[in-house]
């Protein structure tokens, strides 16, 4: 027997939403990924950095990811010591939990969230606390002083797609005894967000994606915005080249161009809107969205039904067994034309 920790021999492992092989011959709906391309300038930053015959990939990337860190601080109004670069927003939560949380400590999240906090939790040896949600969103049962090292806050939230107020937001943070990480990963697609809250609250730390919102979720960027001391010891613990070459040219250039980043956000935001107003008219519950998806149940509540009607049409969405979700789906959104056919499917289905 190999002496695996007993808490990697027992766990799972987490398991991401589905990836077709075939994956143009589907409208896939189902990993909140953006139906628009990255900024042209992305691909051409991407070509400058092979020149011609890629002789720069024999060497290391920058490993601080300086210029990223600057551009995310610029672009934000943060000094770059105030900034993390990570290998998707999936590598800081991880590098979070480490910094933080030892064996046996605990840290807390709502459910449903994002699951793979408790993964990353069991990896460590932590041990996980889940809050459930009232009627009106907020959390139930949230102590005066939550003692947890950490806690994840998902806002907007995802599958759910509401949004926390900012004023409840600083509320949490002034009741966590430990580090409120705002997970942002969609707030680009919602009015607020909480990056204010890192300057007044020192245990606020705030992560994003590239993922959703710049296209680049093949990429695998992300950041998180904390105070220094945060940030230099999330810069012990990740891998010293944790952004390649091509990730730290794609991501200067895409957040440079911010023109054709707020068009995409702004069309997304404008199909969800669309496409929530024209499936309640079908009956469907829709919870209003903050999100680039939106979740959504059919009249009969019969979620996994609807799921297999679009299935079978090659349209993605995500289905989640768990009893709290199972009556609904949550469907990225996509082009106008994915949706316009995903609405006729829906119709079809019935
Ligand atoms: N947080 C939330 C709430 C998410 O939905 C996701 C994407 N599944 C992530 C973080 C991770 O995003 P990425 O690692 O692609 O940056």
């Amino acid at each position: 027997m190999l002496p695996f920790r007993s808490n990697i021999a027992a766990m799972a492992g987490y398991v991401p939403g589905y990836q077709p092989p075939d994956v143009a011959s589907w409208i896939k709906l189902n990993t909140n990924e953006n139906p628009y391309p990255p900024s042209p300038e992305v691909v051409k930053a991407i070509l400058a950095e092979l020149d011609g015959d890629g002789a720069l990939l024999r060497t290391y990337p920058i490993a601080s990811s300086q210029t990223l860190r600057e551009t995310v601080g610029e672009l934000y109004g943060f000094d770059p010591s105030w900034v993390i670069m990570a290998n998707g927003s999936d590598e800081v939560l991880n590098n979070l939990i480490r910094a933080f949380a030892g064996e046996g400590e605990e840290i807390g999240y709502i459910h449903p969230s994002y699951s793979y906090y408790a993964t990353l939790a069991e990896i460590q040896g932590a041990s996980v606390r889940t809050f459930g949600l009232t009627d009106d969103f907020r959390i139930a049962d949230f102590p005066d002083r939550y003692e947890g090292k950490l806690f994840f806050l998902t806002t907007p939230n995802s599958p759910l797609g509401f949004a926390f107020p900012l004023s409840y937001i600083e509320e949490l943070a002034t009741r966590c005894a430990g580090v409120l990480v705002v997970d942002e990963a969609y707030a680009d697609f919602a009015d607020g967000n909480a990056l204010e809250l890192v300057k007044k609250h020192e245990n606020v730390v705030v992560t994003r994606t590239l993922s959703k919102s710049y296209s680049l979720a093949g990429m695998r960027l992300g950041f998180a915005i904390g105070r220094p001391e945060v940030i230099a010891a999330l810069d012990k613990i990740r891998d010293h080249y944790n952004l390649d070459r091509i990730a730290q040219a794609a991501c200067v250039a895409s957040m440079r161009d911010q023109a054709y980043f707020g068009e995409c956000t702004r069309k997304i935001c404008e199909t969800r809107d669309w496409f929530s107003a024209e499936i309640r008219t079908l009956g469907y519950g829709v919870i209003p969205s903050y999100g680039n998806f939106v979740f959504a149940s059919p009249p009969d509540r019969n979620g996994k039904r609807v799921y297999d009607g679009l299935y079978a049409r090659k349209i993605l969405v995500r289905h989640f067994s768990d009893p709290l979700l199972a009556h609904g789906m949550r469907i990225t959104i996509g082009t106008r034309e994915e949706m316009e056919k995903t609405l006729a499917a829906l119709k079809e289905i019935g």
